[in-house]
């Protein structure tokens, strides 16, 4: 029986991305609807066939504890709101899913890894690229020794962030374009390389008289220094046109380079600047039935909750880097 789901948050990614990624899952249904706003949860409800019973709002959520068809709590909030609503749902005694990033701070991160673990239900972040097939091919071939050793290894991600949402807003946002866009070029580099940094530099850059930049940053321009020496560079963008959405990495046999790698689709592989083909998936039902699949069996995981916290532990350290200008060490979790 597949597993039955609650999207909470009706906004452009849950309506326009997730919802319909629903109709290529083997595993997983929409059940219910849980919104701040009841002409969005009749229009959506409607569409997607959620009775009246299955609809909740903000306030009246916690009822979904009475409602057995509801196993999993997809999170598609603003990323200040996730810790709120995945502890409400864990309490529930539902599965969590929240959307990247995780939350503003380490502490808030814990705080949903706890309250899953003390409920027993399992959490996962939609890190959509560890289920995209490009994305897995290219961790294989870098983690394989297929394109030698590694030497250099780069990633870039940015666009141009329509102003007056909540991505301009840092107590919504938790930051800048580093949490939003930025986290996949810190992705990409953790990885492709199958590292975690030991010390990070960052310097942020503000184009001045630009209102979308009074509360969050716009362009940072980052390192990573691994334990086996090698040095990530990634940067993140608010401001540019075009975006940029890529990453690259030589090794001392071969090249790799994904452009895009991190889209909705389309992402594409090169290797030594010849197409490397590989068969694209639905990224978005691979993620959803990934987690209705450990539901079922107990199984671990891919993107678990920890995951999350190791990236906002590093954006936080970049932040700090960025402020005082020094390197910034990476304790040990
Ligand atoms: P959006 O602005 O389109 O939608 C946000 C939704 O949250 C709206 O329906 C809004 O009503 C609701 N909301 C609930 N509480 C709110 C509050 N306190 N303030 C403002 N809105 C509130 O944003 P989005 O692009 O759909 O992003 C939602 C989440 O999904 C974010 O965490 C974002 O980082 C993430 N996201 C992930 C991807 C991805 O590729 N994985 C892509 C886009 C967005």
């Amino acid at each position: 029986k597949p597993v039955g789901w609650a999207i909470l948050g009706l906004g452009g990614y849950a309506q326009n991305q997730i919802m319909p990624a629903f109709a290529h899952c083997d595993h997983s249904r929409i059940v219910a609807l849980i919104s701040g706003h009841t002409d969005k949860l009749k229009r959506v409800g409607d569409r997607y066939g959620v009775p009246e019973k299955s609809r909740y709002l903000y306030e009246t959520m916690d009822a979904i504890r009475d409602n057995s068809e509801i196993e999993a709590v997809y999170v598609i909030t603003p990323p200040a709101t996730h810790p709120e609503f995945a502890v409400r749902a864990a309490k529930a005694g539902k599965h969590v899913c929240s959307e990247k990033p995780m939350a503003p701070t380490p502490a808030d991160c814990r705080r949903m890894i706890d309250a899953c673990r003390k409920a027993g239900r399992l959490l996962q972040i939609g890190y959509r690229s560890h289920y995209e097939t490009h994305n897995m091919r290219a961790i294989q071939a870098c983690r394989s020794g297929e394109l030698g050793h590694i030497k250099s290894i780069r990633s870039d991600h940015g666009f141009n962030m329509p102003g007056g949402t909540w991505r301009t807003q840092r107590a919504l946002a938790g930051g800048g374009s580093m949490m939003d866009i930025g986290i996949y070029s810190l992705q990409a580099l953790r990885y492709l390389s199958g590292e975690e940094p030991v010390e990070v530099t960052a310097k942020i850059t503000n184009p001045p008289n630009d209102d979308r930049f009074r509360d969050v940053e716009d362009t940072v321009d980052f390192t990573l220094r691994f334990p086996s020496g090698l040095i990530g560079h990634g940067t993140s963008g608010y401001s540019w046109q075009p975006g940029k959405n890529r990453y690259e990495v030589v090794g001392d046999k071969h090249t790799l380079v994904s452009e895009p790698a991190t889209s909705y689709g389309g992402n594409t592989l090169t290797l030594d600047g010849n197409p490397f083909p590989v068969t694209a998936n639905d990224q978005f039902a691979a993620q959803i039935d990934h987690f209705s699949q450990c539901i079922r069996n107990h199984t671990k995981v891919r993107t678990p909750g920890e995951e999350g916290l190791r990236d906002i532990r590093i954006v936080q350290a970049l932040y700090e880097s960025a402020r005082t200008g020094r390197p910034v060490r990476m304790r040990a979790s």
